[in-house]
């Protein structure tokens, strides 16, 4: 999948991009869109995320309102997701397990690329794994930010099965060979 980094400024302060960049990605892929939104107000732009031709958008736990989100993101046909910063435990989300598709622990600060993986994260994606599991759901947990041929082994015997790559992949003078490394190395793991 293409996982595309939308950072509002305020939440986040970065300032990335928004729907139309999605709908030029839509034009020339047919790869899932997996669209992190790094926003204070996802619920007023998750229709047009739809409509630029996102499949899943992930909101943050911090930003609140998470009944309302998921239930509007349902309703647009997207798929959910739910991000929660390196500082937060895993009891912020855990009540929402069953209600999305994908759980993302951000493994570094949200804002920037090229940050170092925060090895402590892992203490919440082992608490996710052990809760999906026990419960028999079917909840993706991915992992973002310094994930490198490096870390994703970490990620991966944490319990981990889906990753973000971005500065591993795209500084590389060969991103589909990266990709491929990386790809071994997390399942090698
Ligand atoms: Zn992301």
């Amino acid at each position: 999948m293409l996982h595309v980094d939308v950072m509002d400024g305020h939440f986040v302060p970065n300032l990335s991009l928004g729907p139309p960049v999605v709908a030029a990605l839509r034009s020339c892929t047919d790869l899932p869109l997996d669209c992190h939104l790094m926003m204070t107000n996802p619920g007023d732009y998750l229709e047009a995320f739809k409509r630029a031709g996102a499949d899943s958008c992930t909101v943050h736990v911090e930003v609140g309102d998470t009944a309302a989100l998921v239930d509007q993101a349902r309703t647009l046909g997207l798929k959910v997701g739910l991000a929660l910063n390196p500082d937060a435990t895993f009891e912020a989300v855990a009540p929402w397990l069953h209600r999305i598709d994908l759980l993302l622990c951000m493994t570094v600060f949200p804002g920037f690329g090229g940050q170092s993986f925060i090895a402590s994260v892992m203490d919440t994606v082992a608490a996710a794994r052990a809760d999906i599991d026990r419960r028999g759901l079917s909840t993706i947990i991915q992992v973002d930010g310094g994930i490198d041929v490096d870390t994703v082994p970490v990620a991966a015997a944490a319990g981990a099965t889906n990753f973000v790559a971005g500065t591993a992949v795209f500084g590389s003078p060969e991103p589909a060979a990266a990709i491929r490394t990386i790809r071994d190395a997390a399942t090698a793991a």
